[in-house]
């Protein structure tokens, strides 16, 4: 903070968080992780986690696979997305070996089979709606097939020559493990009846991070939970298991340092915002904050009104933030927990954009108690 004396918004890179992430993952998840790269594309998370161990990825553009390729070699990458352009489907399996492709609908099904070879080599994922569940960002209405139309597309894709999977995706911020094992009950009725072999079960994303007011059981409990019931399957030996974790391999990965530009009474504005890395302040997610100890700080706390650095009035944190009463223009915050969906959420609307980097070792510790 000296050397930098930073005007603007810094996410503070701790790597060691996200090893620490994907060392879960690896030993704990009995199948391959599939990292999902829109919860953060930067440079450093894809070089930290392929370094950790994770070599799959789940990528749902063009522009991410060419990403994923052009950093990490060896990678796989699997196209997740259960609505492709056609010329990214040709493009990612002819120019980047993208063997499966998600789908829940047959028009999609069309669609892929008009435009690759039918073999055995390519596996079509049909992804199963989830019922609605405890998560912060429910995707069920807008993605999924019922099991019975799963059912349907996945047998027609095996007879039209294709390999065949089952996937599902519980949302984001999943605050309760039991929405794996319904998931998995919906793969199971997709199933019933068929004797065509799957070569993959995908339980998809949702592991949660840490933020105010959303207690979450930590990663190993979600993973043992999915461990035991699918070991209940007794899936055919070729049977993949996969999993897409995003928020929970990155959350930690990075904070964000951020300035007071002005106090006015009760308000305070800040460099960054809901435009910027604190999208997800909008949709309810609240992260832990720290002042940064440039200073002595009063021991009484007031509540203040923080708005971002935009001329748009919805640039508003929708929670006050609790904060000593005498802070001050020039005084610094750090948010924890920004590493997923922050800076990759992020505009340049009105010109206001985080490109400051620095990498740091120690971790992360909020304020206590909790500035509710
Ligand atoms: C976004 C997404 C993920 C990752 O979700 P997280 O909540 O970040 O784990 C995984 N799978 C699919 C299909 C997604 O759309």
């Amino acid at each position: 903070m000296e050397a930098l004396h930073p005007e603007v918004p810094v996410v503070c890179v701790r790597s060691h968080a996200m090893e620490r992430a994907a060392r879960v993952f690896t030993e704990q998840f009995p199948g391959d992780s599939l990292y999902a790269v829109k919860c953060n594309p930067s440079a450093h998370v894809l070089a930290t986690l392929s370094a950790a161990g994770i070599r799959h990825f789940d990528t749902a553009s063009m522009t991410e696979i060419e990403w994923v390729s052009s950093q990490v070699p060896d990678a796989t990458c699997y196209f997740m997305h259960p609505v492709k352009s056609r010329a990214a489907i040709r493009e990612a399996y002819s120019r980047y070996a993208v063997r499966y492709f998600a789908l829940d609908h047959r028009a999609e099904l069309d669609k892929i089979a008009e435009e690759l070879p039918a073999s055995r080599d390519v596996v079509l994922v049909v992804r199963v709606a989830v019922l609605h569940s405890a998560v912060v960002y429910d995707l069920s209405g807008k993605f999924g097939a019922s099991p019975e139309e799963a059912h349907e597309i996945m047998e027609e894709a095996y007879r039209r020559g294709f390999s065949v999977g089952l996937c599902f995706h519980v949302g984001s911020q999943c605050t309760d493990a039991q929405a794996y094992i319904s998931g998995i009950e919906r793969v199971v009725a997709a199933r019933a009846g068929s004797a065509t072999p799957l070569r993959c079960l995908d339980v998809g994303g949702g592991f949660p991070g840490h933020y105010l007011e959303s207690p979450v059981e930590e990663l190993d409990h979600y993973l043992s939970t999915i461990a035991g019931r699918v070991e209940e399957l007794d899936l055919d030996p070729d049977c993949r298991l996969l999993c897409e974790p995003g928020r929970g391999l990155c959350e930690a990965g990075e904070s964000l340092v951020v300035q007071v530009q002005l106090k006015k009474e009760r308000s305070i504005y800040l460099n960054d915002g809901i435009y910027g890395s604190m999208t997800e302040e909008g949709t309810g997610l609240r992260h832990r904050h720290r002042m940064v100890a440039t200073r002595p700080f009063s021991q009484t706390r007031a509540p203040f009104t923080a708005y971002g650095p935009t001329c748009d009035s919805v640039d508003v944190l929708p929670h006050p933030l609790v904060l000593p009463d005498d802070v001050r223009e020039g005084d610094w915050l750090e948010f924890g927990n920004m590493g997923a969906y922050g800076v990759a959420c992020s505009t340049a609307f009105n010109g206001f954009s985080q490109e400051t980097f620095v990498a740091l070792e120690n971790a992360f510790v909020a304020d206590d108690p909790p500035l509710a």
